[in-house]
């Protein structure tokens, strides 16, 4: 696996991943207008927060681009 550093910006696609922890990451996305918080379980956007409920293994794309920086999937 790739080294990943952390508090740098990485382009995942459409997104921006800034890894500040191991586990933890701000995602700009292109139509948002917040940063976004993401681990790679969780994720404060409305996609995860509507779709966790009836799902509670659910990955929005935010998730999947952080789990794919970190060598996960
Ligand atoms: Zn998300």
């Amino acid at each position: 696996m790739n080294k990943v550093k952390l508090n740098e910006p990485y382009e995942v696609g459409d997104l921006v991943v800034y890894l500040t922890d191991d586990n933890l990451a701000y995602v700009s996305d292109y139509d948002c207008r917040y940063e976004l918080t993401t681990t790679t379980t969780s994720c404060d956007c409305c996609t995860f927060i509507f779709r966790s409920r009836v799902d509670s293994k659910f990955q929005c794309r935010h998730i999947k681009a952080l789990r794919s920086l970190l060598g996960l999937d």
